[in-house]
């Protein structure tokens, strides 16, 4: 008994070195792919449900490794862990507020930010100077904020968004409904917009969720917040979207996340 204890631990410190030399992989990766330019954004439609037109995007990040395209979930928690999501943020933010400037000025783009962002006291004058060196209009950029960024440090993180408000930025509430504490949030943050999870949206005939659904879109409307219903994948989705008056919705549906070419064809300008 004595020795299988032994070969136990053993076994459990095999695997710690592991996730360690493979988050130190990663981490190194990451150093690299910053210096050689390997990140890009892919963009996926955000839509006016009610006659499938375009009103903006959302940037996501991939790491383009020898050809192959990583997927945020890989790398962000490293990115995060090392510090170096300092780094690649600001290289999400100059990219899309670029593109932003050679979009028609009806479009947004919304951008991930991580805790660790908004906890930066020089991230608004990096956002406004930014906007200001590429001529865009604040408004037209919309800060997604998950729940856990304001696990700690309330007050700070509260500031943050009454900042970003303020200078006229739009923040979202993202994921909506997969947290703990969402209605605290709705009741505290000064947020435009919300983003309500795909969990959240049932797939199949699910009664129950689906008067979950409604109750929250009409809880996020009497606020008079925007909201966006994530992960529409079908059509009778959609059709529940309309039903419930959720204005705007991202998904496969529309589109997947692309390169900016592939929504956009250039030569006709914006
Ligand atoms: P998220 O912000 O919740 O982004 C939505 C994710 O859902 C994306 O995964 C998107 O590809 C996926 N998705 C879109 N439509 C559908 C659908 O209809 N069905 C399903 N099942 N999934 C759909 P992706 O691109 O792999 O990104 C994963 C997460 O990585 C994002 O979740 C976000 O939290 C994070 N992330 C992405 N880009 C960045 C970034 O630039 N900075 C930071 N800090 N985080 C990022
Ligand atoms: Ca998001
Ligand atoms: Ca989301
Ligand atoms: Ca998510």
């Amino acid at each position: 008994a004595k020795q299988d204890g032994k070969s136990q631990v053993c076994f459990f410190e095999k695997d710690m070195q592991k996730a360690f030399t493979n988050r130190l992989r990663i981490e190194n990766g990451l150093r690299n792919a910053l210096i050689n330019g390997e990140f890009c954004l892919h963009y996926q439609p955000i839509m006016l449900v009610e006659n499938n037109s375009l009103v903006g995007f959302e940037a996501l990040i991939r790491w383009n490794q020898d050809g192959t395209l990583v997927p945020p979930d890989i790398f962000i928690p490293v990115a995060q862990e090392s510090n170096l999501i300092m780094e690649i943020g600001r290289w999400v933010i100059s990219e899309v507020i670029h593109q932003l400037s050679q979009l028609s000025p009806a479009l947004y783009i919304a951008i991930n930010l991580s805790p660790l962002q908004l906890r930066d006291p020089s991230l608004i004058d990096f956002l406004v100077s930014e906007c200001q060196a590429y001529g865009v209009s604040r408004h037209r950029l919309v800060l997604e904020l998950t729940e856990t960024a304001f696990t700690d440090q309330r007050t700070d993180v509260y500031d943050a968004v009454a900042q970003l408000r303020k200078d006229g930025f739009k923040v979202a509430l993202d994921d909506f409904g997969t947290g703990f504490s969402s209605l605290s949030h709705l009741r505290n943050l000064p947020i435009t917009t919300v983003k309500i999870d795909k969990s959240m949206l049932p797939s199949a005939n699910n009664h129950r969720l689906e008067l979950l659904l409604r109750g929250l879109v009409q809880m996020i409307q009497a606020l008079d917040l925007d909201l966006v219903v994530e992960g529409v994948e079908t059509e009778i989705q959609r059709q529940l979207c309309i039903d419930l008056g959720a204005v705007n919705a991202q998904g496969l549906f529309f589109g997947k996340p692309e390169s900016i070419d592939y929504y956009i064809c250039k030569n006709e300008g914006p």
